[in-house]
């Protein structure tokens, strides 16, 4: 390769240019060297190449600073630098965004009418949504899912030609896909491609057609894959399969297959990230002397020791019962709330108990009230 000239030289801007002016240098010369306006001119398209090389480099601040500073040491793929730039062959026109709206405003089409549409495709991804119960998002599950994806067509194997026929290079174009246009601008009669319509830019033509796919080569067809879903996985968390999209059109990549998470609620835990919350009802009578309470887990019950005189809303947490951490080890908690239930529908003789507790009790037993009857003594008269 010859010796590479300077970027600013090569857009006739100083090395102080503004963006602004960087730009518009740009521009103006990627006009006056396009090959479109210069059919068959090696020269312009090499100047072409370098002005958008040039231009790539110097309208992007990381890329300018470091070859301010290195020269093209500091953004040549060669050097190491990562610098990305360059690479582009004479097919990557479509690469250089601003070049889509010189051509919208001089030749009335954009960029896209230009892409080659015989090059390869990445496949569409695919995004469902999985349904889990509690329990498997907790502990982790295989799951089958089935949706419906774009595949090669297994009748004529992708070509779109019916069985014992084959795609031939197309006559108008001979299967480059783009036709010549010779039309009249500002600039005088130039020559633009378009894509060809005989074959739609595919450069082969199908005289009789896949009668699978109708010529298209592809079919839209229902697909089942096993997924494994990890331990910890919560609403909203995205899974995604490489590969388990739509197949590429013309050898691009498969897309991808995304599955989004939902899970039904639980009658008896609430989730907190990897830590559960519960709430279990006791009697008065357990809570003021004390008990042992069972309390479910999603790996069974376990017991829990309550302390005499328990207050209602009061929480304790069982460690390690929640759900596993998706990243990192071990398991979240689990926080048990301590709801008092007050009997009802109490028969006489219970009654006749409660009223003779009371009498044994006072101001000691219930410490809440006790503070409240100081703080309002005048009001209340005491408790
Ligand atoms: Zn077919
Ligand atoms: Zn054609």
């Amino acid at each position: 390769m010859a010796e590479k000239r300077d970027y600013y030289e090569v857009l006739g801007v100083s090395r102080n240019a503004s963006e602004d002016e960087i730009k518009k240098a740009y521009r103006k010369l990627a006009k006056q060297y396009h090959p479109d306006l210069n059919p068959g001119d090696k020269a312009a398209e090499a100047k072409f190449k370098e002005i958008g090389e040039a231009y790539e480099v110097l309208s992007d601040p990381a890329k300018k600073s470091r070859y301010d500073q290195f020269g093209h040491a500091g953004v040549d793929p060669n050097f190491g630098a990562g610098g990305g730039a360059g690479g582009a062959g004479f097919g990557g026109f479509g690469d250089f965004g601003d070049l889509g709206d010189i051509f919208e405003s001089f030749f009335g089409f954009g960029g896209g009418g230009r892409q080659r549409q015989n090059g390869p495709q990445r496949g569409q991804d695919i995004q469902i949504s999985l349904m889990l119960s509690f329990e498997e998002a907790a502990k982790g599950v295989k799951k089958t899912v089935e949706y419906q994806r774009i595949e090669t067509c297994h009748e004529c194997g992708g070509s779109g030609a019916a069985k014992g026929s084959s795609p031939h290079t197309c006559p108008d174009c001979k299967g480059t896909g783009q036709v010549r246009v010779t039309q009249q601008t500002l600039f005088g009669v130039v020559q633009t491609a378009r894509p060809c319509s005989r074959c739609q830019g595919k450069g082969q033509v199908i005289d009789q057609p896949c009668s699978v796919c109708g010529g298209m080569g592809r079919v839209r067809k229902n697909h089942r894959v096993e997924v494994s879903i990890p331990a910890g996985v919560d609403v909203g968390q995205v899974i995604t399969l490489r590969n388990e999209g739509s197949v590429g059109a013309n050898g691009g990549p498969a897309g991808s297959l995304n599955i989004v998470i939902d899970v039904r609620p639980h009658p008896i835990f609430e989730r907190d990230g990897a830590d559960l919350r519960c709430e279990i009802p006791i009697t008065f009578v357990q809570a003021a002397l004390g008990s042992e309470v069972t309390v479910p887990t999603l790996d069974g019950k376990v017991s829990l020791k309550i302390p005499e005189g328990t207050q209602q809303g009061d929480v304790f947490r069982i460690r390690e019962k929640g759900i596993p951490h998706l990243r990192g080890k071990g398991n979240g908690d689990l926080y048990v709330k301590i709801i008092v239930e007050i009997p009802k529908k109490l028969t006489d003789k219970q009654k006749e108990i409660l009223r003779q507790f009371d009498k044994e009790t006072d101001g000691k037993n219930y410490e809440k009230r006790r503070k409240f009857g100081e703080k309002f003594k005048d009001f209340l008269g005491g408790v």
